[in-house]
């Protein structure tokens, strides 16, 4: 089933969808639409924002507005308040995301209500998205309850999974009931445990046909979260469950939104379900690489194509298919190389100061001197414009193995080539 959220169709066979969500003062409107721009310039298809307060919702409409991405509104506890208070904001808005643990206790079904209306009158999707941290107690309750008074109780923890679909199917069960197309529900039931996140999303896709939203949710700072992301992620995704992604790092102070995009992408690309950017297979170096200028130049070249991939992806469709490799010596350097579409093998410690690059599986130069990474580059810009230029993403993908001539008359060639 596709569910259309501002034009990004989710669901079916479509590509599965990066999403990111910002975390500046949404009332701030001129700052979050900054980032809402980053998170879209760094690759997130959908960006969700918190819409938490008579200012936040006021300011909906201006970022929207300032930005070039469908905009996402998280609502708890008073969305059915700000949704009906700031028609214009529930207009912008591209879906919003209910989470029924936290829609109120003794008016819940009405506040739910209140808000599937709001996106019905407005023709917007809805997430139903569960989280274990906001779980309806009272649905949880009555579950333990049922549980305890089993002759053998189930573990708490399979009953908390249970409760949580419960949830979900419920509240969807409840939105179709208002009269919300059942194309216009996407489900979440997001956990901060690994094996959790597994169990309890493979029960969701065995109960429904609904879209699936995927994120562990607190997956924590750095390579933790970055790992625990990952590890959740492949398994169901690579189970065919899941249709758009979220990866839920938290930042280091200061530190780059845009990394749960990277990393988001960078899932989706290692597991080959799809192709952000070129991709650098670089060796861990070891003893044979002593000096920094291998790790140096490794980090340099998957950079500049990190920073190319918006250009590229504009200017040459497949680029982002295109395999790099960047290599420390000659063990395994020209063989990885010669598997890349364009490789470098870089001297190791005692050798001879030579770097051969590959294109295509064959030996078109050997670079020396202090201009290697700038003379690779250049050779890699030339590739990318003859392989990938002057058509479409068809005329990219025909020429995969097409080898090109990187020699003297084919490009620029560096000053210092041997
Ligand atoms: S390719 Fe060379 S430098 Fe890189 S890990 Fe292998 S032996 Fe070490």
């Amino acid at each position: 089933m596709t569910v259309k959220v501002g034009g990004v169709p989710v669901g079916s066979a479509h590509p599965i969808v990066v999403q990111s969500m910002t975390n500046t003062d949404t009332a701030d409107a001129a700052a979050t639409a900054a980032q809402v721009r980053a998170l879209y310039a760094a690759g997130s298809e959908l960006v969700r924002v918190t819409v938490n307060t008579d200012e936040a919702a006021r300011a909906v409409p201006a970022i929207v507005a300032d930005v070039d991405v469908p905009v996402i509104g998280d609502f708890h506890y008073n969305g059915h308040l700000l949704l009906t208070k700031y028609p214009d904001s529930a207009r912008a808005l591209a879906k919003y995301r209910i989470n029924p643990g936290n829609v109120g206790t003794k008016r819940r079904d009405d506040n739910f209500r209140t808000i599937i209306q709001v996106a019905i009158n407005e023709g917007k999707p809805v997430r139903i998205g569960v989280n274990w941290g906001s779980l309806d107690q009272q649905l949880l309750t009555e579950m333990m309850d049922a549980n305890a008074a089993l002759a053998e109780p189930r573990d708490a923890r399979d009953v908390t999974m249970d409760a949580m679909v419960e949830s979900a199917m419920r509240s969807a069960e409840l939105a179709e009931e208002s009269g919300l197309p059942h194309d216009d529900i996407i489900l979440s039931a997001k956990v901060s445990g690994v094996q959790d996140l597994v169990a309890v999303y493979r029960m969701l896709a065995e109960r429904s046909d609904y879209p699936l939203h995927l994120g562990l949710t607190e997956a924590g700072m750095g390579t933790k979260g970055v790992v625990a992301s990952t590890a959740g992620l492949s398994i169901l995704l690579q189970e065919g469950i899941g249709d758009t992604i979220r990866v839920s790092l938290t930042p280091r102070p200061g530190g780059d939104r845009t990394e749960e995009v990277q990393v988001a992408q960078q899932v989706l690309q290692s597991l080959g379900l799809r192709s952000f950017t070129a991709q650098v297979t670089a060796c861990p170096g070891c003893g044979r690489t002593t000096s920094t200028f291998f790790q140096e130049m490794a980090e340099q070249i998957q950079t500049y194509l990190r920073d190319q991939r918006p250009v590229w992806q504009a200017r040459y469709p497949g680029s982002e298919e295109l395999r790099v490799a960047v290599m420390g010596c000659v063990v395994n350097g020209p063989g990885e190389s010669k598997h890349a579409d364009i490789g470098i093998s870089l001297p190791g410690t005692a050798e001879e100061p030579r770097a051969p690059v590959y294109v295509d599986g064959a030996l078109k130069v050997t670079l020396k001197g202090d201009t290697i990474v700038a003379d690779f580059l250049r050779i890699l810009d030339a590739y990318v414009e003859k392989r990938f230029g002057g058509g479409g993403s068809a005329n990219g993908r025909a020429q995969r193995h097409v080898a090109i001539g990187v020699d003297q008359t084919d490009v620029a060639l560096p000053k210092n080539h041997a």
